[in-house]
């Protein structure tokens, strides 16, 4: 549809093509404009440019806009940031700020150059008492974007979860990171002292393991540590909580389980790693690795503190001791 200059007389709600557009908005769906005629003409045309801002949360606005031709679209925080919503023609802009009274919640530029029938609050008040019809449009307006404006939370909940996620999520492995495993050992430690159940904690460290990225390379490192941690999650109960502390350290927390039962896990883990396949992503073999773990038991007089240092003195010994083994 060519778009007729502001100047043009026939650029009025009242004109063709004008007329059948404004027919077509959902706030005029079912609706006889014969019977607001004398409403729509106190409305005027407005023609917005590409790129320019409508609505922005500083500026009180006074009016309800329909989009007769055109694409508005919606932002939040900035009008450069990312688009909330994208309205097409037919739709409304500014129906809850000027039902609030309240200045607009977010910006509205214009995508392309646009037309909006503009409708003061007076005659939109004015057209919903002379019309049902505009009434019931109204309602279905505000509850159309009440919905949008929910599903747009639903998503942001969703996305912040996901970040969540991946903040407590260690980027190579997928095993929990430190901090997300310092809160849940936290916890567990908590809970478990205080009940005078048993807990137990694993510090895996994997074995001259600087030597093993001079020979091989850091990617043969990092599959070696990722085939570590498939092994660690893969041989302990699910309710253990399998975290990489930093670098080639890994820490288990075993509910349930007092020293002598983490003790053969443990030696049972250093087992299977013995046997762990390494291979690069083109499916190279890749000579095995060794851990040490040390292990210390929570008790009701332990700190998550105590317990980590007790665990940290028991891995030094099992360096001692010459490697691939376990100590208490
Ligand atoms: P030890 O048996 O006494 O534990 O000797 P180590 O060589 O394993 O211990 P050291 O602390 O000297 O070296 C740890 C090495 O782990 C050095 C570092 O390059 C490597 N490392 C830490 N994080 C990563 C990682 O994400 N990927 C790879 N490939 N290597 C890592
Ligand atoms: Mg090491
Ligand atoms: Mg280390």
């Amino acid at each position: 549809m060519a778009i007729l200059k502001n100047k043009d007389p026939r650029f009025s709600p009242t004109a063709e093509p004008y007329r059948k557009l404004i027919g077509r908005a959902a706030l005029f769906n079912n609706v006889s404009l014969e019977g607001i005629h004398y409403l729509l003409e106190d409305c005027v045309l407005k023609q917005v440019m590409k790129g320019e801002t409508l609505l922005a949360p500083a500026r009180k606005n006074d009016n309800l806009y329909v989009l007769l031709s055109g694409s508005l679209s919606v932002h939040l925080n900035n009008p450069e940031s990312a688009p909330l919503l994208k309205l097409d023609s037919g739709e409304c802009v500014g129906e809850i700020s000027i039902i609030t009274e309240a200045a607009p919640s977010a910006y509205v530029v214009a995508d392309e150059d646009s037309v909006l029938l503009v409708i003061k609050q007076k005659t939109l008040w004015a057209m919903v008492r002379v019309s049902h019809g505009v009434a019931r449009n109204l309602l279905y307006v505000i509850a159309r974007r009440l919905q949008q404006d929910n599903q747009v939370i639903l998503d942001s909940i969703k996305l912040h979860e996901q970040y969540e996620l991946y903040a407590g999520m260690d980027a190579l492995t997928g095993l929990y990171n430190r901090r997300r495993f310092d809160e849940l050992f936290e916890r567990l430690h908590e809970r478990y002292t205080f009940d005078g159940r048993n807990l137990t904690l694993l510090l895996v460290d994997v074995d001259h393991f600087k030597n093993y990225n001079d020979s091989h390379g850091h990617l043969a490192g990092d599959r070696a540590l990722l085939a570590l941690a498939r092994v660690l999650t893969d041989y302990v109960r699910p309710d253990a909580v399998v975290a990489r502390y930093g670098g080639e350290e890994f820490l288990v927390v075993l509910p349930e389980t007092d020293l002598e039962q983490g003790g053969h896990i443990a030696q049972r883990l250093v087992g299977e790693v013995n046997k762990m396949k390494i291979a690069l992503s083109d499916d190279s073999r890749l000579p095995g690795i060794t851990v040490s773990i040390g292990i210390a038991q929570a008790s009701p007089d332990s700190t998550q503190e105590s317990v980590y240092a007790a665990a940290d003195a028991a891995l030094y010994r099992a360096k001692q001791k010459g490697r691939n083994c376990v100590s208490l």
